[in-house]
């Protein structure tokens, strides 16, 4: 027994049709560099200066001149000054003498060397050293993190705090980014209710749109809730023409799995071009992707997991591709699984998993509990996906497998 269909494409396949078919916007704007975390960068940075600017101590210490250091014994050296971070000591420093010197403050013309105050004897006006410094140590040289023309962050990185504090350190206030995208979604279904609405019976709250949202605002595109739209041929012709006119991506979910979905595909047919595909996965089988008049369109399945299985794997690429960025894969490493977990071959399976620290303190992972794709409390206990292969079949504890952590989905 296995889950292979013929007619399914497999989930890498279905990943690549996506990103081909979607062209990078190149409209970007100016932001301040502290709202640019997340954001896609759209020119490559070059750095005008060098950083740091001058050479410059990285111990509180003395300065000295290397030629002075002795081999075997003792020397004693001559104390001129002192030189702080941000005020420079002028003097020229000659042979037999050294600067007190802090941390930051810049190298006094004649040195090269610090030695750590805590191996000097100090006396009065002068310093004694010992033969364990050797030269050059605990200095910080003129362009040693940047040199000035040396490329610092190209074209669509993903900007983090580190690349923000980075692009401080070159004093740029502002920086290009790809423009905001703008991404609309609703929910499908008669038996959908929305909070604050009393349920009847049959009736289930809309959770994907939550989900949804929150996936969406990790992104930090500007998010559009169009709310739940009935299974009505009228109604659903009119959200998928109100998202067109206003939203770069619309992403919908439910109604798309073969059989009840015979309308929701006639009037995407009529308003836009997009595929129908069975994707060989688990959940998520059903997947549509297409374009109205100028809006991507993902028609996502309505089990709440398979909503987020989707989403992480071909919507968010698809976003970060849309908006430039060159790394748009979630991180997959491996690890030791500790649990026993079923699968049938055919299809890759994203199961619910717990990634932690066996006895040994060693990086493992377990299954969490149902592994249903309504089971979205499953979803929320776990803290990683375990990707299974195609081909795999069951798992036996203390197999490597693939993991995604949710840390990593940004
Ligand atoms: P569908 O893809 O429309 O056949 O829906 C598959 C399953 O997901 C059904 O059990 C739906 O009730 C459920 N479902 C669909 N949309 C939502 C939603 N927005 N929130 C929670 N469950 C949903
Ligand atoms: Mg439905």
């Amino acid at each position: 027994m296995d889950d292979h269909d013929p007619a399914s494409l497999p989930a890498d396949v279905a990943l690549k049709k996506i990103i081909t078919a979607i062209e990078p916007i190149t409209a970007n704007e100016k932001v301040a560099i502290r709202t640019a975390l997340g954001r896609i960068l759209a020119e490559d940075i070059i750095s005008s200066i060098n950083v740091p600017s001058g050479t410059n101590s990285a111990m509180d210490g003395y300065a000295v001149n290397s030629i002075d250091l002795p081999s075997t014994g003792t020397a004693e050296l001559k104390m001129l000054g002192t030189a702080y971070a941000g005020k420079l000591f002028t003097g020229k420093v000659n042979k037999g003498e050294c600067v007190r010197i802090m941390t930051g403050a810049i190298m006094p013309p004649g040195t090269d060397t610090v030695v750590m105050q805590e191996h000097v004897e100090r006396k009065h006006d002068s310093i004694r050293i010992g033969s364990d410094t050797k030269a050059g140590a605990n200095v910080r040289q003129a362009g040693e993190d940047i040199k000035k023309g040396e490329a610092v962050l190209g074209k669509g990185t993903t900007l983090t705090p580190a690349d923000i504090g980075l692009l401080a350190s070159l004093g740029l206030p502002d920086v290009k980014v790809s423009r905001c995208l703008r991404v609309a979604f609703f929910s499908t279904g008669d038996e959908l209710k929305s909070i604050g609405q009393p349920l009847e019976d049959g009736q289930i709250y809309d959770s994907n749109r939550y989900t949804l949202h929150g996936m969406l605002a990790r992104l930090g595109v500007e998010i559009i809730d169009m709310g739940v739209i009935c299974d009505d041929r009228k109604a659903l012709q009119i959200g998928f023409e109100e998202a067109a006119a206003k939203a770069d991506v619309l992403i919908t979910s439910g109604g798309v799995s073969v059989g009840e979905a015979d309308y929701v595909k006639e009037i995407l047919e009529k308003v836009g071009t997009v595929n129908f595909w069975k994707v060989a996965m688990k959940p998520g089988r059903p997947l549509a992707f297409g374009k109205i008049k100028n809006t991507w369109f993902f028609g996502l399945p309505g089990n709440p997991v398979s909503v987020m299985v989707t989403f992480y794997q071909f919507v968010q690429p698809a976003l970060l591709h849309l908006m430039g960025a060159r790394h748009i894969e979630p991180f997959t490493f491996k690890v030791l699984c500790t649990s026993r977990l079923k699968k049938r071959p055919g299809r890759v399976e994203y199961q619910r998993g717990v990634l932690c620290r066996d006895n040994s303190g060693q990086l493992v992972v377990e299954k969490t509990g149902g592994q249903g794709s309504g089971i979205l409390s499953s979803m929320a206990q776990a803290n990683c996906f375990i990707i299974l292969p195609m081909e795999s079949g069951n798992i036996e504890p203390g197999t490597v497998v693939d993991v995604q952590s949710f840390f990593g989905l940004m």
